[in-house]
């Protein structure tokens, strides 16, 4: 019966679907319902992120979050009702998915957003103006709660760690294969995004998996993601080369020989998974100067990552490279592409596999995309607001809130 009712209901519509895959199982395990008359905060904990997918039904009005490979702590106990919130459920779906149905009195406009915790995860739901007293997190409380209303929203950094599944990538001397540190990398880069007030990650890919190029693209931009940023530790034939390097998408031809071997071997990654090569020219998307202005902004940012990877010394070269990627085309979202270091090279290769090295370049990279935003906030950003306010208060007019 319950389950008629959801199918039913999901006809009406879906709000919004989690991109995040997770291998390991997640464990939920506290449900926070903070509630006035026409608004709520619904902060469920879990032990780590799920690619939660989220969309609302009426008859009663309702919002419900499917959590895939989730399951419910034995001693969590099912939210009191209060406000508009009349109540809180939980149920187990097919394969391992866990769901959590939120009642509601009245139908509000909801959006999520997931926090760090002390421990594990929180994901945020915000329905209608948030109560203030949520928005106003003690010192223990997780990072700032934000995003209420429009005007306030976090920066989404699409993260996409490099090939996976069938396709390993590179292979170091020492096996290390590409598709495993860049994941790693790309989980790191994902936390420190995470942790960081006014930003969120998006990872294209959490796990070991198989994803065409313009199935990262197509991810990225159904997170409305406001950057791309994709992560690489490729080879090449002369084993003493070592460093990063930052490209961004070139309409005209590669800046060098090697940025453009390095592009044709990318975009061959979709021949591993069986997909025929795209081999529509890049002029045929890319002749509008939307693009030319998306590729422009990509090259500012991917300067501001640069200067970041030299600054803690990582850089092989100091200028962004430029090829024609096939995964940075999307049209609309600024992309670059991140080689941390050759696993060609025996010493790269093994520092590659540290969890402290892999921190440091995703430090590195967060960092560089940070002060892009800090710069370039896009609208309806906390940064936007954050950034405005600190120009008023820089002329005088008005001092900085505490
Ligand atoms: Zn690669």
């Amino acid at each position: 019966m319950i389950d008629k009712v959801f199918r039913q209901g999901f006809a009406a519509g879906v709000l919004g679907l989690g991109l995040i895959s997770l291998s390991p199982a997640a464990e939920l395990r506290a449900i926070h319902v903070s509630s006035g008359s026409d608004s709520a905060q619904v902060s469920l904990e879990l032990t780590d992120r799920a690619a939660q997918s989220l969309f609302t039904l009426d008859h009663p009005d309702r919002v419900v979050i499917d959590l895939p490979h989730t399951h419910l702590s034995s001693g969590l106990r099912a939210a009191p009702s209060s406000g508009v919130v009349t109540g809180v459920r939980t149920g187990a779906r097919p394969h391992g998915t866990l769901r959590v149905v939120v009642q509601l009195k009245t139908a509000l406009p909801v959006r999520s957003s997931w926090a760090v915790a002390e421990e594990g995860r929180q994901l945020v739901l915000t329905l209608g103006e948030p109560p203030v007293a949520a928005v106003d997190a003690g010192p223990k409380a997780v990072r700032a709660q934000h995003a209420p209303g429009e005007g306030d929203r976090d920066v989404i950094v699409a993260v996409d760690a490099g090939h996976g599944g069938v396709d390993p990538g590179a292979i170091g001397h020492g096996g290390t294969r590409e598709k495993v540190v860049t994941l790693a990398i790309a989980r790191a880069l994902a936390d420190r995004i995470d942790s960081e007030p006014g930003m969120r990650a998006v990872l294209t890919r959490d796990r070991d998996e198989f994803l065409e190029l313009r199935q990262r693209i197509a991810r990225a931009r159904a997170a409305h993601a406001d950057m791309f940023v994709s992560v690489h530790a490729d080879s090449i034939a002369d084993r003493s080369v070592t460093g990063a390097s930052v490209y961004v998408l070139s309409v005209h031809g590669a800046s060098s020989e090697a940025a453009r071997v390095l592009a044709d071997r990318e975009n061959a990654a979709d021949l591993m998974g069986g997909v025929p090569l795209d081999d529509s020219p890049l002029g045929a998307v890319l002749i509008d100067a939307t693009q030319s202005e998306i590729i422009g902004v990509s090259a500012s940012a991917a300067e501001r990552v640069v200067s970041a990877l030299e600054g803690v010394g990582e850089m092989r070269r100091a200028q962004v490279q430029r090829a024609g990627f096939v995964v940075l085309k999307s049209p609309a979202i600024p992309s670059m592409l991140v080689e941390t270091a050759y696993i060609s090279n025996p010493a790269e290769e093994r520092r590659l596999r540290s969890a402290t090295q892999q921190a440091r370049l995703a430090d590195a990279i967060a960092s560089g995309v940070r002060s892009y935003f800090l710069q370039n906030p896009p609208d309806g950003t906390r940064f936007k607001r954050e950034h405005r306010t600190a120009s008023i208060a820089d002329t005088g007019t008005l001092s900085a809130s505490h």
